[in-house]
């Protein structure tokens, strides 16, 4: 068995990996007992999809990869402000967002441990790729979404034959609503499953790959559930532990200002995150008042020495501009990262590498692009 043991992060008990269960029996969050290690010389004429790096991905058989292509997005930069910032570009992923990593793992280690029915509960993009996922390895799928969100998101949900039920009311109300449905239904939560982030971390070996086997100094995501942000923290650390780089870059995290718990608690010294009052956001895909695992991301981002950024509204829509103007079509939750990065270029070394990850593809959200023209709001 390759694939390890479930721990509880919080009393350390552990269980099967093949347990259908997606916590603890004391409410803990659970991580995956598994630290695997690669040798690059063996990635050699693989193919160009995350499962390139198949010997540290969770899955006892290949016979249970359940693959679109997803992984080796391109890495490409801008010039900004006299200095190059590279943009991984995951928009261009098969459902149009990064979340293919990890619902493309978490998936096959569903299809693996015998899973024929799946719920989950998303804004939009997690959903979108659960569902896709789903569809591919014959898995039945229920998506709540809280009413709202970018319809073209939704219609990309139904398109790929998933239930969906949009539940009305603030954000915990759709919560409450898949934890009941958990009872009965395997949950495969983005927020929860350790084998999420094993499937985001690949985001990190593809960067250190594409940089010529060297880590950046600074990576910049948007945060909202931390998935990429966590994931990219496991994926470093093994590669350092692997021999593979030698530090871990500075993880930047950056949330929208209307609804920035992680900011806040952050900036007060905390080190649990509570919940917050937030207030509507463009940035939809980061608009989570209570991220589960709050504490691993604090924990994270401080071991890195980075830090958590808040931008306001306008920071996200000019960020946006630049990049759409640049000819990047993403959404504009994919523009909260550049919007962090850009308030803290100024302070950095000129050489210093710089990464930001483009989570989401314009298209998903078309209906907030129609206002823009020449990369400017109007
Ligand atoms: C989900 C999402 C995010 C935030 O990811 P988390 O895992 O919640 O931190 C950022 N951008 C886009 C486009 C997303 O869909
Ligand atoms: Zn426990």
């Amino acid at each position: 068995m390759i694939n390890g043991f479930l721990t509880c992060t919080v009393c350390r008990r552990s269980f099967a990996s093949d347990e259908p269960r997606w916590r603890c029996d004391c409410g803990g969050i659970l991580d995956l007992d598994f630290a695997p290690g690669i040798d690059r010389r063996a990635l050699a004429g693989r193919p160009p999809t995350l499962w390139r790096y198949r010997e540290v991905l969770p899955i006892r058989d290949d016979a249970n990869i359940v693959s679109l292509g997803e992984g080796f997005t391109p890495l490409t930069a801008i010039e900004l402000e006299g200095r190059t910032v590279h943009l991984k570009l995951d928009h261009l992923s098969p459902t149009g967002s990064f979340k293919d990593r990890g619902a493309s793992v978490l998936v096959s280690h569903a299809k693996e441990i015998g899973i024929g029915h799946v719920v989950e509960d998303s804004s939009g993009n997690a959903g979108a790729a659960l569902a896709a996922y789903s569809a591919a390895a014959g898995i039945r799928c229920r998506i709540f979404a809280p009413a709202g969100c970018s319809p073209g998101k939704l219609a990309q949900i139904r398109a790929a034959g998933a239930a969906l039920t949009e539940v009305n009311g603030p954000r915990r109300e759709t919560t409450r609503a898949v934890l009941r449905a958990a009872e009965s239904t395997w949950y495969a939560s983005h927020g929860w499953s350790p084998y999420f982030l094993h499937g985001t971390k690949t985001c990190a070996y593809e960067i250190v790959e594409q940089l010529g086997w060297r880590a950046p100094d600074v990576l910049a995501v948007p945060v909202g559930n931390g998935t990429l942000l966590l994931g990219a923290h496991l994926g470093f650390g093994e590669l350092r532990a692997a021999g593979l780089i030698d530090r871990i870059p500075r993880l930047v995290a950056v949330q929208p200002a209307n609804c920035a718990p992680l900011h806040r608690a952050f900036m007060a010294g905390e080190t649990t995150v509570p919940e917050v009052e937030a207030s509507p956001t463009v940035a939809e895909g980061t608009a989570v008042d209570a991220p589960i695992r709050g504490a691993q991301i604090l924990a994270a981002v401080r071991a890195t020495g980075g830090v958590v950024l808040s931008v306001g509204e306008d920071e996200i829509l000019d960020a946006l501009s630049l990049l759409l103007g640049r000819g990047h079509c993403v959404e504009p939750t994919a523009a909260v990262g550049m919007a962090g990065l850009r308030n803290i270029l100024p302070g950095m070394d000129r050489d210093e590498v710089s990464v930001v990850v483009m989570t989401g593809h314009g298209l998903k959200a078309g209906e907030r692009l129609a206002g823009f023209r020449n990369g400017t709001p109007r």
